[in-house]
């Protein structure tokens, strides 16, 4: 065989890709054991059936061939209308590319801002992709390390410290986030966009958790004064509305930034289904109270999962503001998260996503995905308190 490039055999920096157990916990139901899974943000409803139903019949009505590369018109007309009425930043269509889904976003923004060998940073705790996907696009991932007793915010000048040692070209940020459920306050964002404008960096803002705030409420930094020439957003249907196998999603910036990503995608992704396109436009048309009802359940989750959290002193529970997860400090077992996950998924069949592969600054924490009905959450966090209970030589309650 040919020698493979170091490009894609460096992607996950020689360590693991951080889902392990989450391929174990899908082994072992695909050999027909039960397993709990908590593990990625997947509803468990499924794609609303008149989002379907759009979507078939934009198929049977021919709309199978090759899509704008872009995106079509009217959807990336719908998507620019939503973040000017949410943002109140004037917004056409040229500023918008439709994408596969924001992680292909996510590594289009960073073949934009950073020519091989330079540095973009990110925030850790992270989304498990974000630096895999910086190394695709053959930039080098640098952390921002925030820590738990400061509500997992970056600090800005940590940012400008590190920004300033590697010449970074950009920063990647995600609020509401995953796997905090932090969202970030006016006060963090501001002080990030001013050293966003000192460093002359792109600012990379993951947006795809939009409508699910419990807490405070979302700042695109987008908005704030003068940061839409340098911001790309990140948006999906997939948190929205429970469209994560339609792979459909966007980016968000200035114009000539829009022009580039469309020569981009013309040469890799050549654009997104007709069909699924059509679907999110009929989506998008439904208005907000399609997203709010996609979001309740993770709302009315995270109350009982606090409640439940609530009855024990062994596992902490950081408090989510956001997002369709629930953060757990289990340090008081004496295991790492790896550890804690991997025997948990043993012993009770339940699975949930180890803090470290989120970074360094989540370990000894499990992330428990939201995403199975309120019963068996209940029974699956009640088991993991007890588990933890159990290690730790503690009483249960
Ligand atoms: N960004 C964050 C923070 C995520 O959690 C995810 C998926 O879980 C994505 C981006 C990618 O989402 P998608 O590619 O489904 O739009």
């Amino acid at each position: 065989m040919p020698q493979l490039s170091t490009r894609v055999t460096s992607i996950n920096a020689g360590g693991s890709d951080g889902w392990d157990v989450f391929y174990r916990a899908r082994a072992m139901v695909a050999a027909g054991e039960r397993v709990t899974e908590l593990t990625i943000g997947e509803h468990d409803t499924g794609t609303d059936a008149r989002i379907l139903d759009a979507m078939h019949a934009a198929a049977r009505g021919g709309h199978t061939g090759y899509a704008m590369v872009p995106g079509t018109p009217g959807l990336r007309d719908a998507v620019a209308a939503r973040i000017a009425a949410r943002t109140g930043v004037p917004t056409t269509r040229d500023n918008i590319l439709i994408t596969p889904g924001g992680q292909a976003a996510l590594f289009a923004a960073h073949m934009l801002a950073c020519d091989p060998g330079e540095t973009a940073l990110y925030v850790d705790p992270y989304y498990a992709t974000y630096p895999g996907s910086i190394r695709s696009a053959g930039a080098v991932p640098r952390a921002v390390i925030t820590r738990a007793d400061a509500g997992f915010l970056p600090e800005a000048s940590d940012v400008d410290a590190l920004a300033g040692q590697t010449q970074a070209r950009s920063l990647l940020i995600n609020t509401p986030n995953n796997p905090t459920g932090a969202v970030y306050p006016r006060a963090t964002l501001a002080a990030l966009a001013q050293v966003a404008e000192a460093r002359d960096l792109w600012l990379i803002s993951d947006e795809v958790y939009d409508t699910q705030v419990w807490e405070g409420a979302h700042l695109s930094p987008r908005a704030l004064p003068g940061m839409a020439e340098r911001t790309l957003v990140i948006g999906s249907m997939s948190k929205s509305h429970a469209m994560t196998g339609s792979r459909i999603g966007w980016i968000c910036g200035p114009v000539p930034a829009i022009d580039g990503l469309v020569d981009l995608a013309t040469n890799t992704t050549y654009g997104v289904p007709g069909y699924i396109q059509d679907a999110s436009l009929f989506a998008l048309n439904q208005g907000d109270d399609v997203e709010a009802a996609v979001a309740a359940p993770f709302r009315r989750r995270r109350d009982l999962a606090q409640a439940v959290i609530g009855r024990q002193n062994v596992v902490r529970a950081i408090p989510a503001q956001g997002a369709m997860y629930i953060m757990l400090d289990i340090r008081a077992t004496g295991l790492d998260g790896e550890a804690f996950a991997n025997a948990l998924l043993d012993a009770h069949r339940i699975a949930v996503m180890p803090g470290e592969s989120f970074g360094q600054a989540a370990a000894g924490h499990v992330r428990v995905a939201l995403t199975v009905e309120d019963t068996a959450l209940e029974t699956a966090l009640t088991t993991l308190c007890a588990f933890a209970a159990s290690l730790a030589h503690a009483p249960a309650v």
